[in-house]
């Protein structure tokens, strides 16, 4: 066990104060939780010796036996008992809402009660849909307020995410095109470059007269205000905080704007550095000859690369990592695209924490075009988010086999999210892991474990042999929760090893891995699988964000998994990650399975025959 340095310690007295409080605990003890964090956060000497010495924890200021004891077992096993138990009931996205202003832990139980809130997004939607202005003791003010510091907890340091700003981005943009005259109107910036959090917005127009562009930026119905008016730029901020700049380009250096307000900073760095070994200039207006300033080209992004001997260059990789080089060689990554995805194989139904029920999340992947998809409840540890135990999985072979005879016409893999618990075992027995076609491995709980606990549970999880996937790997929550800081290169390490895929899951306020992560594994040999995650058939569309990510990783189709046809699916399947997975005991083997997909059939007689 690794030494827990005095601040961890500090974090989980300081969490176990609010949980305690939530639970509605004497104030005195909440209180004595808390004072304890603070004499520790601000402890010289490591708590850790003074937990050696005898008496040594008991002597400072607040901390009596039982406290005292708390922080030896802290110490020795990385958690207690209380604790433990306090995050059955309490998840951490629970405990988080308290962070936010205007809500105390008395009003995160109300709304956790009354509306079953436990979550950020669960709490956005209820203020937004006005019920928290119904409950006693809140009022329309408090919703307001509420609604407020959700938005401001979304900014990542003055940052939004980029699916918040989605919707707004492309309504501008279709408004602007809709404009008489307008030839062209393109979005830059980190929001054409698809990073996961956007700072503003660059919109680049061309054609129209500078009156009715202006106008019909300035009038939309999300502006707050309009900073700045002219012939050739504007700028707005919008309701939500969001500045936007809008720049009129004339057509001949479209091309030279688009690529410069596109960036990366460090990317245009670079290019320019190549224009002047070829004796050109290149800037916003074009490239031209040094000599005499002519303009070799402007037009487009495409004449400029070409012009610089070298190939177009998708915004998604211009951070200047390697990518100028490869596309001087001819040699850039073919990067994934929408339609080579031929499934999903993250979702969740009402069978557990989903909006939809089974028959409808089937039906929806297959009109998106999807060969298959992977039907992936949570497991009992996530007891609220309606996990499912043993029997409930055993229950679960039926409803299964149902819905393929219910919606045929595509491949629906038995899943679960199956819960890493904090010693690295799973939450499932192997009987029941035994029955599933796909076992997508996740952290929820105990993030907060310190680097080199986190990493040997994260390994030992890994090496069960059911284990397909594990989803959303690091569980950072942008702007709000830190990734687990387990050791990345060595759990890549050991999943390409094991043939265990690692995803990128597409939850807006996830993209996790993230995209230097999603690089990181596809160098490691580690396959990628691109997964919506989705609660309810909208989240389908989160699809895109993932793709993203991918990109930006600089992936191919042949590195994500659920790119691959159903055949290669289905063989990989075979080979043992995933379908029949235990040594086949005949005694104990379960009840044959009613269904009777390819998987199924093809995974059971070849495990029988090589083990
Ligand atoms: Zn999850
Ligand atoms: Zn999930």
């Amino acid at each position: 066990m690794p030494a827990l340095t005095n601040a961890d310690v500090a974090r989980v007295l300081g969490t176990l104060a609010t949980m305690l409080e939530i639970d509605g605990a004497n104030p005195f003890r909440t209180r004595a939780y808390r004072e304890a964090a603070r004499v520790l956060d601000a402890l010289p000497e490591p708590v850790a010796r003074l937990a050696g010495e005898e008496g040594a924890l008991e002597a400072l200021p607040g901390i009596g036996k039982d406290l005292a004891q708390k922080i030896r077992d802290l110490l020795a096993t990385g958690s207690t008992g209380l604790y433990d138990e306090l995050l059955k009931k309490y998840p951490l996205e629970l405990v988080h809402l308290t962070d936010l202003q205007g809500l105390g832990a008395k009003r995160v139980r109300a709304l956790y009660d009354a509306l079953h809130i436990r979550d950020r997004a669960g709490l956005e939607a209820a203020a937004q849909a006005g019920q928290l202005r119904e409950l006693p003791g809140f009022g329309e003010k408090l919703e307001q307020k509420v609604l407020h510091s959700l938005s401001i907890a979304e900014q990542v340091s003055g940052r939004l995410l980029l699916a918040k700003v989605w919707e707004v981005a492309h309504g501008l943009a279709d408004r602007l095109r809709a404009v008489q005259g307008v030839t062209r109107v393109e979005l830059a910036g980190s929001f054409r470059r698809r990073r996961d959090t956007v700072g503003d917005l660059d919109l680049l127009v061309c054609g129209g007269t500078p009156e009715q562009v202006m106008d019909a930026f300035t009038t939309h119905d999300r502006v707050a205000e309009v900073m700045a008016r002219g012939e050739t730029r504007s700028a707005v901020r919008l309701t939500d905080g969001l500045q936007v700049d809008l720049r009129l380009v004339p057509g001949e250096s479209f091309g030279a704007a688009l690529l410069y307000f596109t960036g990366s900073k460090e990317h245009n760095i670079e290019l320019r550095r190549v224009a002047n070994d070829q004796g050109l200039t290149l800037n916003e207006y074009g490239l031209a000859r040094e000599a005499d300033q002519s303009v070799v080209a402007g037009r487009t992004e495409q004449d400029i690369y070409r012009a610089l001997g070298m190939d177009w260059i998708p915004p998604e990789l211009r951070e200047a990592r390697g990518e100028i080089a490869l596309a001087l060689e001819g040699r850039l990554p073919r990067l994934i695209e929408q339609d080579d995805l031929r499934g999903d194989l993250h979702m969740h139904t009402t069978r557990s924490d989903g909006r939809h029920t089974l028959a409808e999340m089937v039906r929806a992947a297959k009109e998106r075009g999807y060969a298959y998809v992977a039907i992936t409840e949570h497991s009992k540890s996530l007891a609220m988010a309606g996990g499912f135990d043993e029997a409930r999985v055993r229950r679960s072979v039926g409803e299964i086999a149902a819905v393929r005879r219910e919606v045929p016409g595509i491949e629906v893999l038995h899943g679960l999210e199956v819960d890493i618990l904090a010693d690295g075992s799973l939450d499932l027995d192997d009987d029941a892991l035994e029955l599933l076609d796909w076992v997508v491995i996740s952290l929820h709980s105990r993030l907060d474990q310190p680097a080199e606990a986190a990493t040997a549970r994260v390994l030992k999880a890994l090496e069960h042999p059911a284990v397909c996937a594990m989803g959303h790997p690091t569980g950072r929550m942008i702007g709000l929760r830190p990734a687990s800081p387990f050791d990345m290169e060595r759990v890549l390490e050991r999943a390409a090893e094991l043939g265990v895929a690692m995803e990128i899951n597409c939850q807006p306020d996830r993209m996790d891995l993230s995209d230097v992560n999603a690089r990181l594994a596809r160098e490691k040999g580690v396959t990628l699988v691109i997964d919506t995650d989705a609660h309810s058939i909208a989240n389908l569309d989160y699809i895109r964000y993932g793709l993203f990510v991918a990109r930006r990783a600089g992936l191919t189709k042949d590195d994500v998994l659920n790119a691959w046809p159903w055949e290669r699916m289905r063989k990989m399947l075979r080979k043992g990650r995933g379908g029949a997975v235990k040594p086949a005991e005949p005694a104990k083997q379960p009840a044959p399975s009613p269904a009777k997909t390819p998987a199924k059939r093809a995974a059971k007689p070849k495990s029988a025959k090589t083990r």
